[in-house]
C-alpha cells in the first residue's frame, strides 16, 4: 500500500490523478492521505537563501513519523522546489520506504510556456515511479526510455516516461513490487 501524502499546498486533483495512474500501471494499492495525515507546512526545510526546500530534509521527517509505519511506501508530494546538497536542483527524491517529489519543475508554466495539464499527469507519474523503483532498490538506468533513467532536464522526463523496460522490469517483478 502506497500512502500519497501531500506536503505543504498541492493542488488536490494531482492527487487523485497519482493514486489512479499508480494503481492502473503497476497495480500499486494507493490512497491519499487525509488532511490530518499530510505536512501542511514544509519550511523546517526551507533554504531561506536558496529560496528551495532541503529534499533530504523533508524525506527524514516523513520517515521518521510512527503513524506511517503502517504503509508499505509513502511517497511526498510537494510543490515546493526542491535540492539536495550539491545538486542545483532534484525532481525528487528516495530513502528506503519513502520517497517525495516535486510538481514544481513539472508544469510548463516553470518553463514560460503554456500549462499542460495531461502533460503535468503524465511526468508527475513519470518521477513518482522514478522514486518508488529506487525504494524497491534499483538504481539508475542507462537506457533512456527506462523510468530509471536519471533526469537531469525536463526533456529526459518526457523522453524516458513512466515504463520501467528491460532489467529494471525483471527487478521489480523479482522485488514483489508489481501487483498486475
Ligand atoms: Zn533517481
Ligand atoms: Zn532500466
Amino acid at each position: 500500500m502506497v500512502l500519497i501524502l501531500p506536503v505543504g499546498e498541492v493542488e488536490r486533483e494531482t492527487l487523485e490523478w497519482l493514486r489512479e495512474d499508480l494503481e492502473r500501471e503497476f497495480g500499486f494499492e494507493a490512497v491519499v492521505a487525509d488532511e490530518n495525515e499530510a505536512i501542511p507546512n514544509p519550511d523546517f526545510a526551507l533554504d531561506a537563501e536558496r529560496g528551495q526546500y532541503d529534499s533530504t530534509v523533508m524525506l527524514y521527517s516523513m520517515m521518521e513519523r510512527p503513524e506511517f509505519k503502517r504503509y508499505g511506501r509513502v511517497l511526498g508530494v510537494a510543490s515546493a522546489d526542491l535540492f539536495a546538497p550539491g545538486l542545483n536542483f532534484v525532481f525528487g527524491e528516495a530513502g528506503t520506504r519513502a520517497a517525495i517529489i516535486s510538481t514544481r519543475r513539472l508544469r510548463e508554466t516553470f518553463y514560460n510556456r503554456e500549462e499542460d495539464r495531461g502533460l503535468l499527469r503524465k511526468r508527475i507519474l513519470t518521477e513518482a515511479a522514478h522514486e518508488l523503483g529506487h525504494t524497491f532498490g534499483l538504481g539508475h538506468c542507462a537506457f533512456q526510455d527506462c523510468v530509471m533513467f536519471f533526469s537531469n532536464t525536463i526533456e529526459d522526463t518526457d523522453r524516458k516516461g513512466p515504463r520501467f523496460r528491460g532489467r529494471c522490469l525483471e527487478k521489480m517483478v523479482e522485488a514483489g513490487a508489481l501487483g498486475k
